[in-house]
């Protein structure tokens, strides 16, 4: 008996002494904010790295570059517009057009009233005076009221990135049209995920993220993609876009077509009065 009672104390001591072992193992401190990088020396066991673009990191290493700070803006209502946060270029601030011109780069005659703008008498698309690559853009719309004509005829505009892509934007409040072609579609190839419209006369946002298409000769290379939020709502979902969207007739779109690394963003005339506010981009890298 008293062996037994011996052997079963051993045991609890050999127990508790490797416990105590695992748990000082354990118990070493990490090595914070060493800013280990490529080259340095192996990983202990136990710390890992992370490797991107901006290098290889210990994970939660304090010596790794935090990215800039900006203060956000503020978020618009129906009765005010919002502001841009402090890294953006602010194309349209509801005080005038000095950013844009018409397409053939003289002055627009689109008109700016209570803080929005409005096509003019003359019509015609506007564009931005500066050239943009890979974007993240906010742009604010309202459709006309009332609500006149049907499908494509009804609050139609669009926003053309690198004066190329479309984003359509039509009233697409209880008004049937051809999916590709409503609201937030890429024009002519993807449909929006949800139709998120407000009523006309209501303001509405998009908030557009946008990378490049890159080409060799003749060839593209790297297809443009498109995230695209419509209200808030995500309707169109990092998507690759398969070639442009440009209307040739019924059945017809035009395919990708090499250009500039930067063009300017253009705003479509369609014959309806849309308003717009609040617009703004920051540059993205491609
Ligand atoms: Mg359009």
């Amino acid at each position: 008996m008293r062996s037994i009672l011996l052997s079963i104390s051993m045991l609890g001591i050999i127990a508790l002494t490797g416990y105590a072992a695992q748990d000082n193992t354990a118990q070493q401190p990490t090595r914070r904010g060493m800013g280990m990088r490529r080259g340095a020396a192996p990983a202990r066991q136990g710390t890992q790295y992370v490797e991107n673009e901006d290098g290889r990191w210990l994970v939660h290493d304090t010596e790794r570059p935090a990215p800039p700070i900006i203060t956000p803006g503020t978020a618009s209502t129906q009765e005010k517009a919002g502001t841009a946060p402090s890294d953006a270029i602010v194309l349209f601030d509801g005080n005038d057009l000095s950013n844009w011109v018409s397409t053939n780069g003289s002055p627009t005659d689109w008109v700016v009233k209570d803080g929005y703008f409005t096509p003019g008498n003359r019509g015609g698309d506007i564009k931005t005076k500066q050239s943009f690559g890979s974007c993240q853009l906010h742009l604010e719309f309202a459709s006309p009221v009332p609500a006149v004509g049907t499908s494509q005829g009804r609050g139609n505009s669009g926003v053309f990135i690198m004066s190329t892509y479309e984003v359509q934007i039509l009233d697409s409040y209880e008004n049937k049209t051809y999916p590709d072609g409503q609201v937030g579609a890429l024009y002519g190839r993807n449909v929006p995920l949800v139709n998120a419209s407000r009523k006309p006369g209501e303001w509405q946002t998009f908030d557009i993220i946008f990378h490049r298409p890159t080409f060799e000769g003749n060839e593209v290379t790297k297809k443009a993609t498109f995230t695209v939020l419509h209200n808030g709502v995500l309707i169109q979902d990092h998507v690759v876009l398969s070639g442009g969207t440009g209307w040739i007739d019924e059945h017809t779109i035009t395919n990708y077509e090499p250009h500039a690394d930067k063009l300017p963003l253009q705003i479509q005339y369609h014959n309806n009065p849309v308003k717009f506010r609040n617009i703004w981009i920051r540059e993205l890298k491609d």
